[in-house]
């Protein structure tokens, strides 16, 4: 939701230059959030809740096993 600078003509936001004279618009992305890390398109704290469930049951197999 940028008003162009040069004539004043809303742009949405995914547009670079004004659809209707071309002026450059300003890029309005400083305002947001800076993102979480992420690690293959997931965020870090969701690999370690996988990586928790998936460790889980292993060591659940190991201490309940029948010894001998
Ligand atoms: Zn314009």
């Amino acid at each position: 939701m940028a008003d162009c600078t040069s004539c004043g003509t809303w742009n949405p936001d995914d547009k670079d230059v004004c659809w209707r004279c071309q002026t450059k618009l300003p890029r309005i992305e400083e305002k947001k959030k800076k993102k979480p890390s992420v690690f293959f398109g997931l965020p870090t704290w969701t690999w370690v809740i996988v990586v928790i469930l998936f460790l889980a049951p292993l060591f659940t197999q190991c201490f309940s096993a029948p010894a001998g």
